[in-house]
């Protein structure tokens, strides 16, 4: 075994402890892989965003760039996705410090999931996309941070706004399984191939870069609804069918554990 930092000659107490040694340099090394992957993931994210930003405040300051409202606010969205994404990079390592915690209360997930519907019809209405919710009419309370199931649900709908063509449907659904809620958001969209579906809660994935820039995504939406579930003791899923469409799941345990 090439990754071995010690050798294994012993079957007795002392043979164990250096296996369980060799366990974790492994896990320590794959460790640092993905932290390397993620740094080098933040730097190609800021910098492009601080190119364009740079490059047209020298062009302003040389005069060669008159600026008026169109590039004025282009350069606004950037700077809204570098807000955005350093917003989202601090939750994320918060919540996997363990250090934003769910703060737990009564919440009703029907009355929460026609708030996001209500905002949410605007935008896909301008794509003439259809946003229905269909719940269980005695959907039980649940214990969870409002916020977070919020934000979860709330980026779900946006992805699946943001990747269904003119004229799909949406739906929002919520149901009791077991001692979970489930809510599950289904689009008739683009889809995503088995190959792409595995990584779509990775750090920056994206099934095509340049579509997803230019709506604004960071890439970082998927991974954090899956650790704001994590923390919550409960899961999220991904099913879908290319060209057809996708369905998000998140489970939600219903009582604290
Ligand atoms: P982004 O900010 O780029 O949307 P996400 O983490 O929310 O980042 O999603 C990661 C990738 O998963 C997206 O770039 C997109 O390729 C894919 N994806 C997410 N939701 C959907 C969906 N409903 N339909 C098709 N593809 C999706």
């Amino acid at each position: 075994n090439l990754d071995a930092a010690v050798s294994v000659e012993r079957q007795d107490e002392v043979g164990q402890l250096a296996m369980a040694f060799n366990a974790m340099t492994v896990k320590l090394k794959s460790n640092t892989v993905l932290r390397q992957r993620f740094l080098a993931g933040i730097a190609h994210e800021l910098r492009t965003p601080l190119t364009i930003l740079k490059a047209n405040l020298e062009g302003i300051a040389d005069g060669v760039i008159t600026p008026n409202v169109e590039q004025m606010s282009s350069l606004t969205e950037e700077v809204d996705r570098l807000t955005k994404l350093v917003g989202e990079l601090r939750d994320l390592s918060l919540l996997e410090a363990g250090q934003l915690q769910a703060e737990f209360t009564l919440l009703d997930v029907a009355q929460l999931l026609r708030e996001i519907v209500g905002k949410s019809k605007p935008l896909a209405g301008e794509k003439c996309i259809s946003l229905r919710i269909e719940t269980e009419d005695r959907l039980p309370l649940i214990w969870a941070d409002g916020d977070m199931v919020n934000q979860m649900v709330y980026n779900l709908v946006l992805n699946a706004i943001k990747y269904t063509s003119d004229g799909g449907q949406i739906s929002v659904r919520a149901a009791a399984e077991n001692d979970m809620i489930k809510i599950a958001v289904t689009d008739t969209g683009i889809g995503i191939a088995v190959e792409d579906l595995e990584h779509v809660f990775d750090y920056f994935y994206r099934v095509d870069p340049a579509r997803t820039k230019a709506s604004g995504g960071t890439g970082l939406g998927l991974a954090l609804v899956k650790q704001m579930a994590l923390v919550h003791g409960g899961k999220i899923k991904a099913e879908s069918t290319l060209g057809q469409g996708s369905t998000f799941s998140v489970l939600l345990p219903i009582d604290l554990h």
